[in-house]
């Protein structure tokens, strides 16, 4: 894509944060800008169409925000009249060419942790003295990134499965997939076209770091020609990353595959749990690629702490640890936390996605206490305790006839807290771990975390 757009029309399919970004760039650089979006009338001062109203054959190219399936029908509209579609990481991709053409791109995808790895790799640069950001599903965008004033070395990349459904060009130095579970089923249709997206990362990627633990990984893997390299929590044989006891030990990126280099100590990963080690080790393989030194790997690991509403503590009381990890939006990120903790009261429920929660009741029954579920798809908990693990007790809280989501109203999680606060004894963790996404009864998967530690903060007084 070149730099000049002079002359040229462009519809964006959707007026988020994503689409207003693409459109800000685009304008600035000549181009027309229209959107197309059925929520909002208007963006900024530039023309908003409803979907059903666009006659795309007048525009030079459309960009695909994230979330637009396929099957819509103005992306179907666009593919029969030859119109090009993009989305805004081939485009950054594009700019990045003439703008910051040295600029390296890692990138990593995954069910869980996205957020924390990438951020994590970005500190482990920094900590290098190399100018980096974490960008995509993250935060600020690619496009905001490649155009920075910062003109940064490298952009360490979050990519969602729908950002890599649209993606074609970008390529990168590494890429990292760090776990495949079932999420998003509803949107990709189904399990094998969510993972085969995810796989897609690697098809313009040099070296490709896979979880050597996660059985749809190592499946994505085999189908891949590039340089291998596997981490996980085991001893690592050459040309891996893993763990060797307390350290975690690189083998991949050593000029000699019989060596080992000692990245840091587990210890140094907080909180260390199982699934933040791997993380650390995802960005770590990552950041080797790029020549980063272990010192600097494991001062990083030092300094960081995970972002809010994962694993987050917020209240210890008479021997109980209270634990909000609203994040865990899927039955995959509620096992993790399950499985870091002995015996919970576990808080669940929500909109589950389409995902199913046999598995997760499976592996975790044994660390589960009582569960207090709330929310649309409970039942689909509730009937995987009943079935696999009736000696644990279900409490059902529903929310009052006058609760509305996003008012100050705070009864649902305070019903919650105090079965939780009943039903809890010194030793237990009482952990909001979801498994699914917040959008029936709250705001997002982060006013559901604050609501319930401001109920604990209040039950505890
Ligand atoms: P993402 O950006 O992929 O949503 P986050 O870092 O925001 O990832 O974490 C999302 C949720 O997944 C949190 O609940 C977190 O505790 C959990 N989690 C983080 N890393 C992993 C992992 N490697 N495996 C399983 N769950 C994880």
């Amino acid at each position: 894509m070149a730099i000049n757009l002079t002359g040229s029309n462009v519809l964006i399919l959707g007026a988020g944060v994503t689409g207003i970004a693409v459109a800000k760039s685009l304008s600035v650089k000549g181009a027309t800008v229209d959107f197309a979006d059925d929520q909002l009338d208007n963006v900024d001062g530039f023309k908003v169409l409803k979907p059903d109203q666009v006659t795309v054959t007048g525009y030079e190219f459309i960009v695909v925000s994230p979330g637009w399936k396929e099957s819509h029908p103005l992306i179907a509209k666009a593919m029969a009249a030859n119109i090009r579609l993009v989305n805004e990481i081939d485009l950054a991709w594009s700019f990045r060419a003439e703008l910051v053409p040295g600029q390296r791109w890692i990138a990593l995808t995954g069910t869980n942790g996205k957020t924390t790895t990438v951020e994590m790799a970005a500190a482990m640069l920094r900590e290098a003295g190399i100018s980096a950001i974490a960008c995509g599903n993250v935060g600020t965008t690619v496009i905001e990134s490649v155009e920075s004033a910062e003109k940064y070395e490298v952009l360490v990349l979050e990519l969602s499965s729908f950002q890599l459904h649209w993606m074609r060009e970008a390529s990168f130095v590494a890429a990292a997939i760090l776990n495949i579970a079932q999420d998003h089923v509803d949107w990709h249709g189904t399990f094998t076209e969510y993972a085969r997206v995810k796989g897609s990362i690697l098809d313009r990627s040099s070296t490709g770091l896979f979880n050597a633990g996660d059985p749809e990984v190592v499946n994505q893997a085999a189908h891949w020609q590039g340089r291998k390299v596997f981490f996980s929590l085991d001893t690592p044989a050459p040309g891996e990353i893993g763990v060797v006891e307390e350290l975690m030990v690189d083998r991949a990126f050593v000029s000699d595959p019989q060596e080992a280099a000692m990245l840091a100590e587990v210890i140094d990963v907080k909180p260390t749990v199982p699934h933040n080690v791997a993380n650390a080790l995802a960005a770590a393989g990552l950041v080797r690629a790029l020549g980063v030194s272990p010192e600097a790997i494991r001062s990083a690991l030092q300094k960081f702490s995970l972002g809010r509403h994962r694993i987050e503590e917020v209240a210890v009381h008479n021997g109980v640890t209270w634990i909000n990890d609203s994040k865990a939006t899927n039955p995959h990120a509620a096992a993790a936390s399950l499985m870091s903790a002995l015996s919970s009261i576990w808080v669940a429920g929500g909109l589950a996605k389409g995902a199913e929660m046999s598995e997760l009741i499976t592996r975790c029954k044994s660390r589960i206490k009582a569960a207090i579920l709330i929310g649309t798809d409970r039942e689909l908990i509730a009937n995987e305790l009943r079935g696999q693990a009736p000696e644990i007790e279900i409490i059902y809280i529903d929310a009052s006839s006058s609760y509305r989501k996003g008012e100050p109203d705070n009864s649902l999680m305070e019903a919650v807290v105090k079965a939780a606060a009943e039903r809890a004894k010194a030793g237990d963790t009482v952990l909001l771990a979801p498994a699914c996404a917040s959008m029936d009864q709250f705001i997002s998967y982060s006013d559901r975390g604050d609501r319930f530690a401001a109920a604990v903060k209040k039950v505890m007084q």
